[in-house]
């Protein structure tokens, strides 16, 4: 952290600076600026965190340089995380795919789905059992009753399980049935949520919110970190932009930029993050290309007839279409051997 002095602060201002850091333990170092002096605070800036720098006589403003999340972060862990679901490994150059419905409907349509994204080659079952709908008057979701058919679809065909979590009264039972819980989009800033899924020993999957910066989603991640759960995976799902023909805007700059960030796997959501079946699966191969660690998408039996998300979901034949392609692209990006092969030459 540094403190810019006001052009006319006084040695008395600088003095009373100075004694703040070095009352909390810190050591304060003057540079002098042509116009302004500057403080930088040196030491661990959380113990003076609270300090209203700002409002002190003669301080013109103060300016954080350190990262607020610790744990998330690339400094603290500066190789790349692999988080282990279920034998399944993601991150450190594994490509992982999770598809499904985006709703448990009936028995019937998970089982059918569960046996589609086996053939097609995904390693996770996607299906939500509670819902997080933006009008109270859709389907909800079949919550426990739903959760017990992903558990059966596992048995049935091996696929690990992804399904969002969304109260802290319903972490234990997801957890009793999935690989993997998913906090959605609409709750990655349910502090309470979040320190529940922190507490208990079980990987999630943290989607970055409809609005979020890559600083709120990382501060967001640091909660589950923080509580002791170190099996975190983000996941980028668009953001809202004023662009309305997408549902979100993909941002997958985003994954470049955690890969920098942090040392959490990250993987990309192409169906939320577009709204349309049409625009999956390129996303889905900008994704692999972008560095991502996976992809999670919606794919149904019958997307016409699905209860939620029809629109975006793809349908058996698109989905096998896009894991030939997804696949081709991922072993591209992996193999040494091709990359680096001399294009000049
Ligand atoms: C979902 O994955 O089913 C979902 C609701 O996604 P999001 O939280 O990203 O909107
Ligand atoms: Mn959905």
């Amino acid at each position: 952290m540094v403190i810019i002095m006001k052009p006319e602060a006084s040695a008395q201002n600088i003095k009373g600076v100075i004694e703040v850091i070095q009352n909390a333990g810190l050591t304060a170092k003057v540079t002098e600026g042509v116009q302004q002096q500057i403080v930088a605070v040196i030491g661990d800036k959380s113990k003076v965190s609270s300090v209203p720098f700002d409002a002190m006589p003669g301080v013109d403003h103060s300016v954080a340089i350190s990262k607020s999340y610790k744990l998330a972060s690339r400094e603290s862990h500066p190789m790349d995380s692999v988080v282990d679901v279920d034998g399944i490994e993601i991150g450190g150059g594994n490509f992982v795919v999770m598809a499904g419905p985006c709703a448990v409907e009936s028995r019937e349509q998970l089982m059918e789905a569960a046996e589609i994204a086996k053939k097609g080659g995904a390693q996770f079952l996607r299906g939500g059992a509670y819902k997080p709908r933006t009008s109270p008057y859709s389907f909800q979701g079949l919550e426990e009753e739903g959760l017990k058919y992903l558990a059966e679809a596992k048995e049935k065909t091996g696929l690990r399980i992804v399904t969002e979590v969304t109260q802290v009264e319903s972490v234990e039972i997801v957890a009793k049935y999935s690989d993997l819980m998913q906090v959605g989009a609409r709750n990655m800033q349910n502090f309470s949520l979040l320190k529940e899924v922190g507490r208990a020993n079980k990987p999630v999957m943290l989607k970055r919110g409809l609005a979020a910066t890559l600083d709120e989603w990382l501060n967001a991640a640091e909660y589950i970190l923080s509580e002791g759960n170190d099996k975190v995976i983000l996941c980028e799902r668009g953001i809202r932009s004023y662009e309305t023909y997408t549902r979100n805007t993909l941002d997958l700059a985003a994954v470049a930029a955690v890969k920098h960030l942090s040392h959490l796997p990250i993987i990309v959501d192409p169906s939320h993050g577009t709204g349309k079946w049409r625009l999956v699966k390129p996303m889905a191969l900008a994704a692999v290309a972008a560095g991502a660690d996976g992809i999670i998408m919606e794919m149904h039996p019958n997307p016409a007839k699905a209860l939620s998300d029809g629109a975006q979901s793809l349908t058996p034949e698109h989905y096998y279409d896009l894991m030939r392609d997804v696949n081709k692209l991922a072993k591209f990006m992996r193999d040494e051997d091709i990359k680096s092969i001399d294009l000049e030459g």
